[in-house]
C-alpha cells in the first residue's frame, strides 16, 4: 500500500507535468487536499509530508477534525477550506473556523458569513461557485447571475472575493473536460476585465486536474488520489 507521502508526490508530479505542458509556473497551482471522510490521523500524516491546505465538505465532521488536529499539533499552521454545500443556519461556524469558503452561491449566505466573521480574524476568503453544467446540477450561481452576485459580494467588508469555483459534470473525455473548465475561465476573465481583481480559479479534482490546469486552475481540489478511495459518504 502506498503512503500518503508517496501519493502526494505522485499528485505533485501530475501537477508539475500539467504546468509544464501549459507553460505555467508550478507555483501558480496550489494543491488543496480534500480530507472529507478521512480522519485527523490522515490529515496529520499529510501535514507531516508537507501538505498544509485541507478541504472539507461536511461541517460537523470538519469541526471535530480541526479540534483533533489542533490537539495533536497545536503549532501546526493548517489552512482549512470549506468546499461543501452551505446551510444558511450553519454559517457562523464556517465564518469562525475556516480560512476559505469555495461554495458561496447566494448573497444571503455571503452576507451572513461577512457579518459573522470575527473582527479579530482577517476577511474570509471566498469563491463563488458557478453552475457550469446547467440543468445537470443544482449547485452554483447561474452564469447569467454571476456578475450581479460578484458585485454585491465584493462590497462585503469581512469577505475577500478571491475567484470562482466549479464542479463540472464528470467527463472522461479530456477535450470535454477542458471545454467545461474553459467556460469557467471565460467567466473569470470577464470579471477581471470588469475590474474585480480575482486571483483564484478553484477547479479540477483527482480525475480531471490536468485539464483544469491547462485551462488556468490555481487551486486543484484532490481527495482520492491522496487519501485513497472513500467509503460510504
Ligand atoms: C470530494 C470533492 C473533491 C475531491 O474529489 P476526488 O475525486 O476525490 O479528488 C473535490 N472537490 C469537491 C467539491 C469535492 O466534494
Amino acid at each position: 500500500m502506498s503512503t500518503i507521502l508517496s501519493k502526494l508526490q505522485a499528485v505533485d508530479s501530475t501537477i508539475q507535468a500539467a504546468c509544464t505542458a501549459s507553460q505555467r509556473p508550478r507555483a501558480d497551482v496550489h494543491l488543496l487536499a480534500v480530507s472529507k471522510t478521512f480522519g485527523a490521523d490522515a490529515v496529520l500524516e499529510a501535514f507531516a509530508a508537507g501538505q498544509s491546505a485541507f478541504g472539507e465538505n461536511y461541517l460537523q465532521e470538519a469541526l471535530d477534525k480541526q479540534v483533533a488536529v489542533a490537539a495533536a499539533r497545536p503549532d501546526a499552521a493548517v489552512e482549512w477550506h470549506f468546499i461543501g454545500p452551505i446551510q444558511s443556519n450553519k454559517t457562523r461556524p464556517l465564518a469562525t473556523h475556516f480560512d476559505w469558503v469555495h461554495t458561496v452561491e447566494r448573497l444571503k449566505i455571503a452576507q451572513r458569513l461577512s457579518e459573522q466573521r470575527p473582527p479579530t480574524l482577517p476577511p474570509l476568503n471566498v469563491c463563488l461557485q458557478v453552475n457550469i453544467s446547467g440543468e445537470a446540477t443544482k449547485s452554483g450561481v447561474a452564469p447569467a447571475d454571476l456578475v450581479a452576485l460578484a458585485q454585491q459580494v465584493a462590497l462585503l467588508p469581512q469577505l475577500k472575493l478571491r475567484g470562482l469555483m466549479a464542479i463540472p459534470e464528470p467527463e472522461t473525455d479530456v477535450s470535454k473536460q477542458r471545454q467545461a473548465f474553459a467556460a469557467v475561465r471565460a467567466l473569470f476573465d470577464q470579471l477581471n476585465a470588469d475590474g474585480f481583481g480575482l486571483d483564484t480559479l478553484s477547479m479540477g479534482m483527482s480525475a480531471d486536474l490536468g485539464a483544469a490546469i491547462a485551462e488556468g486552475a490555481t487551486i486543484v481540489r484532490v481527495g482520492s488520489a491522496i487519501f485513497g478511495a472513500r467509503h460510504g459518504a
